[in-house]
């Protein structure tokens, strides 16, 4: 299997290659020339590390068998996740609603990040034995919070890697600001930047793309490498989940084999939610991917009227790790739809130059087939946290809710909705203690306990 850039589809490299270089050197981003079909049934019986390596080596074909259980085996074993479990399913159905929690944050720095970041560093630095003859990768990433601690965790101490992360200064919190200021490694360092994300993640692209750099850096033996979900290697291990949700469903007796299953998904830079899509041209009986926002609507907007417009207000909201306005992989999407990576050059230029494109009313079409979209006002997020905690006995962070209130907008009559959750109650606590009409103290780490006395839930 080899993958094309989106802007450059005569660009043919290997999934080492794609990985090792995290984005094409025109800007573009690797994709796959195909989807593999996958047959549930082959997976049922396994675990979540078979499961991995059963999708993985479908579209790693220049890895080998023991290569690829190694990684998985690294990344989901040896007791990185809570129970050994990475991506457990609870069900909210005693009214009969049918709905669905896909946690995600049962691992090192409890947010969803952890699914790909834990095997990312292990499918990279194989790339780089494959690819880069000897070179150290130099991990430029952009982070909006939990991205940033979740690479430093993954990479630290990892031979052939450095990593730099860009954070905004007064763009995460201060949970998160700690926990990346106090990272060990001594190949690992951060810094704070003046803007937002969506400034960290330009500034980060610009450096990949600027040749005189990637000449000088040639010269000392190093290269640029990326840790964001524009790497593909990020955006292929968060395949498997969905594969794990519906098996799981299957297994507790909740779906017949080939039911149809609506995801709803919190979404910033749309990684996530794509790999639904991924899942979905898989073979996964997937029916809409609903695309959940905070007040940074920009893809509500988009996937009801086909321009996307990056230039708009920016809001700081309470789910800080969605505050973005310019989706990459949305390109992706864009590229797998119009097949023309002429078109997609030309939209993302018309983005970058006058921060907005429109696309042609069948391709809006055509996503909104496989899309649905919805977003959250901060009033709403507050009230999903404190109606699902009083209704349902169930607590969730703010980027969850974000997913619960448009799930519950988005509802279909006998289709199953699993929402995925992202992040821990316990990494926003502050957030979630004045959503249950408590006074949040101004310290996290107080903020957490009070939460956790409140709750009798567990950090
Ligand atoms: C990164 C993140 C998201 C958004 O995921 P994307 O893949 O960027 O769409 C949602 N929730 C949390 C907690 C996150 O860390």
């Amino acid at each position: 299997m080899n993958y094309n850039s989106t802007r450059n589809a005569a660009l043919q490299v290997t999934a080492a290659q794609a990985i090792a270089q995290g984005i094409s050197e025109e800007g573009g981003l690797f994709v796959p020339q195909s989807f593999p079909k996958a047959d549930l049934n082959d997976m049922l019986g396994l675990d979540y590390i078979g499961r991995a390596e059963y999708v993985l080596s479908r579209f790693l074909t220049d890895f080998t068998p023991e290569e690829i259980k190694a990684c998985a085996g690294s990344a989901y074993g040896d007791g990185k996740f809570d129970d050994n479990t990475p991506a457990p399913v609870v069900s909210l159905d005693k009214h009969g609603e049918n709905k669905h929690i896909l946690e995600l944050w049962h691992g090192p720095t409890c947010a969803f990040k952890d699914m790909a970041l834990q095997i990312l560093p292990h499918l990279l630095t194989r790339s780089l034995k494959k690819t880069a003859d000897g070179k150290t990768a130099v991990i430029l990433v952009a982070t909006s919070g939990d991205t940033g601690k979740a690479a430093l965790e993954g990479f630290k101490d990892v031979a052939g890697t450095e990593m730099i992360v860009f954070y905004p200064e007064n763009g995460v919190s201060p949970m998160q600001k700690r926990q990346m200021n106090t990272q060990e490694g001594e190949n690992v360092c951060v810094c704070a930047i003046h803007g937002n994300f969506d400034d960290a993640q330009t500034g980060v692209k610009k450096i990949f793309t600027d040749p005189a750099l990637k000449a000088e850096f040639a010269q000392h033996n190093k290269m640029f490498s990326s840790a964001n979900s524009i790497n593909w290697g990020r955006l292929l291990p968060q395949i498997v989940y969905y594969f794990a949700a519906y098996a799981q469903l299957l297994k507790a007796g909740k779906i017949v084999y080939g039911d149809k299953v609506d995801f709803c998904v919190p979404t910033g830079n749309f990684g996530d939610i794509l790999a639904g899509y991924y899942a979905k041209q898989m073979g996964l009986p997937v029916g809409k991917l609903i695309c959940a926002s905070n007040e940074n609507n920009v893809l509500t907007d988009f996937l009801t009227t086909g321009t996307y417009t990056a230039k708009r207000e920016f809001f700081k909201t309470t789910s800080p790790s969605m505050d973005i306005l310019v989706s990459s992989n949305l390109e992706r999407l864009l590229y797998h739809v119009t097949g023309s990576d002429a078109e997609v050059a030309a939209l993302m230029k018309s983005l970058a130059e006058t921060g907005s494109y429109t696309v042609r009313p069948e391709t809006l079409k055509t996503i909104q087939e496989s899309f649905g979209c919805g977003w959250s006002s901060e009033e709403q997020v507050a009230g999903e946290i404190r109606a699902r905690y009083e209704k349902d006995g169930y607590l969730c962070d703010t980027h969850t809710a974000v997913a619960f209130h448009v799930a519950a907008q988005k509802k279909r009559s006998g289709v199953p909705m699993v929402v995925l959750s992202t992040a821990s109650p316990f990494k926003f606590p502050r957030s979630v203690l004045e959503a249950l009409g408590r006074t949040a103290p101004e310290n996290d780490f107080e903020a957490m306990q009070q939460l956790e006395a409140a709750t009798g839930h567990a950090a």
